[in-house]
């Protein structure tokens, strides 16, 4: 049997990658899949294992040959539990890897590519330790991938020396890390992983992705940068995701997008912790993916928000449990609605 080389891809799925963010990941994944089966030396030695995390962490794909490999179904869902990842990653390690021993040629050590777009939301210092004093083999490397504007980089920094960054979080961008992140694997395969230190050297990075240099701040103390909150369409009922970003200037969370949810996504979220937010740290509500109405509302019976206007009919049929609501400021829909947001 040849030596193997673990490839862990350890993938945020929390709510902050709706919208591009996860499709371009889905896409990155498929192109560096068949452009590695393309490698003799990978085909030999690549095994791959998918863990994703929300808010809690997952094992999609356990350690698996290049060849045999089947694409996971990615979902967002609430939460960013890094260290549930960092965890999980530290148990297959050591049930997957093989060591040496006398009768078999242990594996080559694990390549760990981490990607994450946000703050995690458990914690991460203690599984650290754990994979930087315990866990056998030391992985050889950990490539933490920041994506977007958002990442608390002084975690990615306690996680490993190879943090790098990537703003632009479009599919064209993901599509350069991802054919970058394929050559890596391709010359760790071929034995590169295994110099001195057990450091692999890093090849030419794209022009949208850099090593973050420098001491990042840790974003542990301030306000969450951004928050997340559920909705449906009043008039034709389906699921949607508010975005807001934190604006230090004015101390609120400002509108940024609503992306549409599937069904699918609405279960897969299940019953999310949700903390509570005042309502008066959003300004205002982004509009409705899915009728372009401006404004939102809540239902003072099931807590229900869903997109409004300000000049809507008077009554209106609450899409979460269908009560006939009034508007207005004596009535049970409230325009400066209170609401509990999904919470990553
Ligand atoms: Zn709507
Ligand atoms: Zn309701």
């Amino acid at each position: 049997m040849n030596r193997r080389l673990p490839v862990y891809l350890l993938i945020d799925c929390s709510e902050s990658m709706i919208g591009g963010g996860i499709e371009a990941v889905r896409a990155g994944m498929s192109s560096m899949l068949s452009k590695l089966r393309t490698d003799p030396h990978a085909l030999d030695t690549v095994h791959l294992s998918v863990i994703t995390f929300d808010a809690e962490a997952r094992v999609l794909v356990p350690m698996t040959p290049l060849l045999e490999f089947q694409e996971p179904v990615l979902l967002v869902r609430p939460g960013t539990a890094l260290g549930a990842a960092l965890n999980l990653l530290a148990d297959r390690i050591q049930a997957e890897v093989r060591k040496t021993s006398h009768h078999a040629k242990s594996d080559y050590r694990p390549l760990v590519l981490l990607l994450t777009d946000g703050q995690p939301s458990d914690d991460w210092r203690a599984p650290i330790a754990r994979i930087g004093a315990q866990v056998q083999p030391r992985p050889a490397n950990i490539y933490a991938i920041g994506c977007g504007v958002d990442v608390d980089y002084s975690v990615l920094q306690s996680v490993t020396d190879v943090v790098l960054r990537m703003e632009d979080m479009g599919a064209d961008s993901f599509g350069k890390l991802f054919v970058w992140l394929t050559a890596s694997v391709s010359s760790a395969s071929q034995g590169v992983g295994e110099t001195v230190g057990g450091k692999i050297k890093l090849g030419k990075l794209p022009s949208n992705v850099e090593v973050f240099e420098g001491v990042a701040p840790s974003l542990e103390e301030g306000p969450q940068r951004q928050i997340f909150l559920r909705a449906r369409c009043e008039t034709k009922k389906f699921p949607y995701l508010m975005r807001y970003r934190f604006d230090a200037m004015f101390g609120c969370y400002q509108p940024v997008k609503a992306h549409r949810l599937s069904e699918e996504e609405v279960k897969a979220a299940g019953a999310a912790k949700p903390d509570d937010i005042r309502s008066e740290l959003l300004n205002g509500a982004p509009a409705c993916p899915w009728c372009e109405r401006p404004g939102a509302s809540s239902c003072g019976a099931c807590g229900t928000v869903f997109c409004s206007t300000s000049d809507d009919r008077s009554t209106t049929i609450c899409p979460g449990c269908s009560n006939m609501l009034n508007r207005g400021p004596e009535g049970d829909a409230g325009a400066g609605f209170s609401v509990r947001q999904s919470g990553g």
